[in-house]
């Protein structure tokens, strides 16, 4: 049998094959398939992903779409996405309707579905701030189970569908409430700067339209410069860690996080550590934002893992910090 090309199905574009491949429209397509004899995957929008080799199983491309509002109150409104649906035409959605809540969520790649994966975040939101619940295929029963968001255990950059439950539920639909009175989230440094720029009243779609302007001039396209975005998480550690790096280093960036620790900046200690702009091959860190780690053109995903592997070690030996991947690596 053929062997499916996955380099058009994710973001850091390498050559990649699957055994099978299987769109999955409706929860039936699903069904059908149960109880999965051989390896699966379950794939997205691939922007969160890098394969070091052929996947030899089947790929579930999950394509459920649908966006309707479930119900709605003077104040909010909640609203269910097929995990299918691209995120940013989510989001082109809600700024149309005026409802706030993703605006500072503009323009990350990928699904709806895989949103909760890893409770995306940027500029100073995170998806666990408006997720109301999720539907999920069981993938060993067919059930399907609702996850309320204490169910979904949101941490940074973090769920249990990373965690304990990574792999054995298909995302079907998320619903998230959205506000029609919307607090806005204009802290993050550089938004704050552009709306000045511009001027004029605040609004969901000014935010969406800030955090877009921003986002084009600092990250790679992905339809012209392969990566999946952040390859590291930013390490959260202890006080007193943060204290001794910080005296050792005065410049390194600390932010306030949760459980008592605190946010280093992934992207600082890269950069520190000489590796801005680098390339080997086609293998590089990107110029401009040494979190990411891209693919100038032919450099398979083997090359890219040696490539964040040495990256990982040089942090670790300088600053005795271990950086842990945020994409999801298959090995
Ligand atoms: P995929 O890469 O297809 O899958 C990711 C993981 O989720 C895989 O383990 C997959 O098996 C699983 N999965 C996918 N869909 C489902 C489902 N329906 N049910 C169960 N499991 C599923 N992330 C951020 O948080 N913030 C950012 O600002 C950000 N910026 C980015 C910028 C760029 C240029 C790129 C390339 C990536 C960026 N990312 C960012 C990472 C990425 O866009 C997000 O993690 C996104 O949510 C991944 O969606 P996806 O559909 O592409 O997931
Ligand atoms: P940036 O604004 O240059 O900031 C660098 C890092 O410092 C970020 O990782 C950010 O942490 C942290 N930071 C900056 N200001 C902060 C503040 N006021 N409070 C707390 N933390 C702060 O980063 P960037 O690369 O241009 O990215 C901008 C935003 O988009 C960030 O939120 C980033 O997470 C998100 N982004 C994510 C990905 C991804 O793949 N995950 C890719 C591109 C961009 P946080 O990352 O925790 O915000």
């Amino acid at each position: 049998m053929n062997k499916i090309s996955l380099d058009q199905l994710h973001t850091f574009g390498c050559p990649v094959k699957a055994q099978t491949y299987q769109a999955i429209r409706q929860l039936d397509d699903l069904r059908d398939l149960l109880p999965l004899s051989k390896p699966y995957l379950i794939l997205g929008g691939g922007s969160n992903m890098l394969f070091t080799k052929d996947f030899e199983g089947l790929v579930l491309h999950n394509q459920i779409k649908g966006i309707q509002i479930l119900k709605e109150s003077a104040t909010e409104v909640w609203v269910e996405a097929g995990a299918g649906e691209v995120w940013q035409d989510l989001v082109n959605w809600a700024v149309a309707s005026d409802y706030g809540g993703i605006e500072n969520l503009s323009l990350i790649p990928g699904s709806v579905g895989a949103a909760p994966i890893q409770n995306i975040g940027a500029y100073g939101v995170e998806l666990e701030q408006v997720f109301d619940h999720l539907k999920a295929v069981n993938l060993e029963t067919g059930k399907v189970q609702l996850f309320d968001r204490a169910a979904c255990a949101f941490a940074y950059r973090d769920s249990i569908f990373k965690q304990a439950l990574k792999g054995k539920f298909l995302i079907s639909q998320v619903c998230l409430k959205l506000s029609k009175q919307p607090i806005f989230n204009t802290s993050y440094g550089a938004i704050q700067q552009v709306l000045e720029e511009q001027g004029g009243e605040l609004s969901v779609a000014k935010i969406s339209a800030a955090v877009c302007a921003i986002r084009q001039s600092k990250l790679p396209d992905p339809k012209e410069i392969g990566s999946a975005g952040s390859f590291f998480k930013n390490p959260l550690v202890p006080k007193e860690v943060a204290q001794i790096l910080k005296a050792n280093h005065p410049n390194l960036p600390i932010y306030p996080s949760t459980n008592g620790r605190l946010k280093l900046s992934a992207g600082w200690l890269i950069d520190q550590a000489g590796w801005k702009g680098y390339r080997k091959g086609d293998a590089g860190v990107y110029q401009h934002q040494a979190l990411v780690l891209v693919n100038h053109g032919q450099a398979t995903g083997q090359e890219i893992w040696e490539l964040a592997k040495a990256v990982q070690a040089s942090v670790q030996k300088r600053y005795g910090i271990l950086l842990e991947p945020e994409v999801n690596v298959f090995l």
